[in-house]
């Protein structure tokens, strides 16, 4: 059985202060629920960080519930059009497990519950009659959680309706629930990924040791019907920000046949402060990872900026400058290791 609460979580680990001191009234209003496939995970402190509240959360009350305020462009009741060329449908604010730095914590259990046979026909005439819309994510929530007959009857509407906008599944069940992709789930993802444009698994490891054998199954299920799956990850404090995990990280998913895509900046939602790694020391961390990784292996460092601002790359700034020399103009670069080199322009 999912835990629920700090009495039900101290039966089967031992709290620390912090962690018994959490109250589930305070102000960063998302519910504690810990499935059951994560409980064994939880003697790991980069796992345990992400889902076992703490007293700092409600500590931390300054921020936004909706720092990118996704509640301001929505198209229709449950899609959020925010870029031109892509949507997100939250198809069910639950999830198997709550991530203590969702930045859909305004959403994420508050029991808006599936949506609706006419929430998702609204949603997909909406992305059929805004032709800029190229892609939808199916998130949440988590869209498996949703049962077997409610995921067919919504790929069914948007492969009706707009057969040529990509879908993209936005999940953690992979690991949180890896046990949901039935034969049967796996079979209707299979056929309504081959009737128009395709689909795309996101998932949202954060540490190697997500990367479970039976998460990774779960991932090759999707991979093996030709479904690419591509990991969204988010920098943060205690969990992977350091390089070591990340370097661990990133050559782990590409073995399991995940694109490292983006490593998230935590984003500035209230509750979450504890866990946001200053934007100086992730700067410093990309560069030095993407000097060990390869370009397939090396994720985006990525801050969604506040206020819908939208989001941007943070990388290190490798061209210095601009110079003459004999008479034409030069690029000043420094390369991965520190040195000066010149680009002709
Ligand atoms: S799975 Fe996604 S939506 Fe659900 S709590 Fe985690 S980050 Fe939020």
């Amino acid at each position: 059985m999912p835990i629920t609460d700090m009495r039900k979580l101290e039966a089967v680990v031992s709290l620390d202060d912090d962690e018994r001191a959490w109250d589930p009234d305070g102000p960063s209003t998302l519910p504690m629920l810990i499935s059951d496939s994560l409980i064994p995970l939880l003697s790991n402190p980069a796992i345990r960080h992400q889902f076992v509240p703490t007293a700092s959360e409600n500590r931390d009350c300054i921020g936004s519930l909706d720092p990118q305020q996704e509640a301001e462009h929505h198209g229709t009741k449950r899609l959020i059009h925010r870029y031109g060329s892509r949507a997100a449908f939250c198809t069910t604010d639950s999830c198997f497990a709550y991530c203590r730095h969702c930045f859909r914590r305004r959403f994420a259990g508050h029991l808006a519950g599936p949506a609706s046979r006419e929430e998702i026909l609204a949603a997909a005439e909406y992305a059929a009659s805004h032709k800029g819309i190229k892609e939808i994510l199916l998130t949440g929530g988590d869209l498996f959680t949703l049962s077997d007959s409610r995921i067919e009857e919504m790929l069914s509407i948007f492969r009706s309706i707009c057969p040529g906008v990509i879908l993209r599944l936005c999940t953690r069940a992979v690991l949180t629930c890896p046990e949901r992709f039935t034969n049967n789930l796996m079979d209707i993802i299979r056929r309504y990924a081959s009737m128009g444009a395709p689909f795309f698994l996101m998932t949202q490891f954060n540490h190697p040791e997500e990367l479970t054998e039976r998460s990774c199954r779960a991932v090759a299920r999707f991979v093996d019907i030709g479904i690419p799956a591509f990991n969204q990850s988010v920098l943060l404090k205690g969990v992977n920000d350091d390089e070591e995990t990340l370097i661990a990280l990133s050559d782990k998913l590409l073995m399991n046949r995940i694109k490292p895509y983006y490593l998230f900046q935590d984003d500035p939602v209230r509750g979450t402060d504890h866990l946001r790694v200053d934007i100086e020391r992730g700067l410093e961390i990309e560069r030095n990872i993407r000097a060990s990784l390869s370009g397939l292996a090396m994720p985006q460092y990525t801050a969604d900026l506040p206020d819908g601002g939208g989001k941007v790359i943070l990388t290190h700034q490798y061209l210095k400058g601009r110079t003459m020399h004999d008479g034409r103009p030069r690029y000043i670069f420094e390369t991965p290791d520190g040195e000066e080199r010149y680009y002709p322009e």
